[in-house]
């Protein structure tokens, strides 16, 4: 039995199922292909003895990029989820004992930040609106659409100073150390690298622009947990018309003449001229449509970091914690130093992400329920058996001790994530941002085979909810383009 359709996904990741959102919201037939017997990939999520866990992301920004794929569809995401806007968005603990809570006012966190050291809040302040630039010049530039090198870049800028203004030509690392006295500031500032899995000595500084968007325009909340998201994402884009096949682990994707022509799922051919994978690009270019001159460009731009999560149901409340909290390592260079050296640190930062703080539905009354996550080098053969009592151990040292207190603990680690949705040695963001140049050395969205585009993390722009949701709107905006008549039309 043969089938078609305008388009065929592999994978339902978020990016994959935005862009079959967006094309079925155009009038398209969209089947997106999943492996696994749920959609979502690394936004998923685990239930155990009453406790909630999201064991992807937890932290969602930018939501105006998924209400604009929704809007699309006919809805908004505010009348399909119920969004909460934290404040205080983030706690942030030091080995010392210091302690500051940023908040959803930027004047509020500069005040906190200038009695937690002395001209701290004016040198944040100045930052934001550093920060502010990078973001706009990024909004109308980078993430406007897809990257073949430098070129791509410059074509889209109004002038030389956009140049100037991304502040591309240093790290994240250096800007931190030009722009803050307090060492513990310039840690803080440096942590934005990790949102794509990257190193802050390595990073251009313009990934600091996430410091202004979270500032500006929020730290959300879905409440149900972020797999409110995905259930609303799924429901939206079955709505619109696209279907699903599940437990669907596609095998290759048939290219004929250098044109896609479908895929094969269970030695059953499924046909489409237009073929997305939102499949990470390493496991495209070696499994699905092998290609040894774009596997190497996938394998220069390097994997993100992976992680190890740690989640815990836990008795009772904690004091002093919010609902997203960092305890920051004494030693930020080792730690990276470590990653890079295929080490897990020996000193980690921890983030602990507390969502009961929030939603009580998320865990049995009066309980918490707590994930971990440390982040570790993309490597899955990395043991992670013990690893729950020692990071247990280890936020005890700088942190609340919930030894006593958990009910139950479980890890996830590199091998899980690379064996449930094939993120090649566990990275969790894709491709990483390591390097000057690693903006243009990701694969690109349209590939060299007509009819054959990436979406997600290891695609432009990169890894995290909002950049795959960008890569989403990117990618179909282009199948549009090249495939400008529906099959329905053509028929
Ligand atoms: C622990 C963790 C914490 C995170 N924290 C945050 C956070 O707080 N905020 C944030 O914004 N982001 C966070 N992220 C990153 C975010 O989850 C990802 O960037 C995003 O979900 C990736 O989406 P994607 O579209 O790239 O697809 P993926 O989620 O990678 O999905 C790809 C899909 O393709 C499927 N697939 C692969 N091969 C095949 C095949 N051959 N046939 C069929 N299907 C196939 C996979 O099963 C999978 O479902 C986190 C990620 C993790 C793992």
């Amino acid at each position: 039995m043969t089938s078609h359709h305008d388009a065929i996904i592999i994978g339902a990741g978020v990016g994959g199922m935005i862009t079959a959102l967006r094309l079925a919201a155009r009038g398209r037939s969209v089947l997106v292909c999943e492996r696994n017997a749920t959609v979502g990939g690394k936004l998923a999520v685990y239930q155990r003895d009453g406790f909630t866990f999201d064991m992807g992301p937890s932290l969602l920004t930018l939501p105006a990029v998924f209400d604009d794929a929704f809007r699309l569809a006919g809805t908004t995401l505010a009348d399909e989820c119920d969004l909460i806007r934290l404040d205080p968005s983030f706690r942030y603990f030091w080995p010392d004992g210091s302690t500051v809570t940023f908040r959803d006012e930027p004047v509020a966190t500069a005040e906190a930040l200038e009695s937690f050291s002395n001209g701290a809040g004016a040198e944040y302040l100045q930052y934001l609106e550093r920060a502010r630039t990078i973001w706009q010049v990024s909004e109308r530039t980078f993430f406007a659409g897809d990257m073949h090198g430098r070129l791509s870049l410059l074509r889209r800028m109004r002038s030389p100073r956009d140049l100037s203004r991304i502040d591309a030509r240093r790290t994240l690392h250096s800007r931190a150390e030009a722009q803050f006295r307090d060492p513990r500031l310039v840690q803080w500032l440096g942590r934005y690298a990790t949102y794509s899995g990257s190193d802050p000595r390595q990073v251009p500084a313009t990934l600091g622009c996430i410091a202004a968007v979270e500032a500006d325009l929020g730290a959300w909340y879905v409440r149900g947990g972020l797999g409110a998201l995905c259930s609303a994402i799924e429901r939206v884009a079955r709505r619109a018309g696209v279907e699903f096949r599940t437990n669907a682990d596609v095998q290759r994707i048939i290219v004929q003449r250098n044109r896609a022509k479908g895929v094969v799922v269970d030695d059953e051919e499924l046909h489409s001229d237009v073929v997305i994978a939102n499949a990470d690009a390493e496991h495209l270019y070696r499994d699905l449509a092998p290609d040894a001159k774009a596997l190497r460009r996938v394998e220069r731009a390097g994997r993100s970091t992976s992680g190890i999560a740690v989640v815990a149901g836990v008795a009772g409340r904690t004091a002093h914690i919010d609902h997203h909290n960092v305890w920051f390592s004494s030693d930020y260079a080792r730690e990276f130093d470590d990653i890079a050296a295929g080490r897990v640190p020996r000193t980690p930062t921890i983030y602990g992400c507390v969502s009961s703080v929030t939603d009580p539905t998320q865990a049995p009354a009066g309980d918490e329920n707590w994930f971990l996550l440390i982040n570790v080098p993309p490597r899955d053969e990395l043991q992670v058996a013990e690893a729950g009592e020692w990071m247990l151990a280890q936020l005890a040292k700088t942190g609340p001790d919930l030894r006593r207190r958990a009910k139950f603990v479980e890890v996830v680690g590199p091998a899980d994530f690379a064996r449930k949705v094939r993120a090649p040695g566990g990275a969790i963001y894709g491709t990483s941002s390591n390097g000057r140049s690693a903006a243009f050395r990701r694969p690109a969205i349209r590939s060299a085979v007509r009819g054959m585009y990436l979406v997600g993390g290891s695609t432009h722009p990169g890894g995290g909810l909002p950049l795959v949701a960008m890569s989403a709107r990117i990618t179909s905006d282009l199948v549009l383009r090249d495939f400008p008549s529906a099959l329905q039309a053509q028929r």
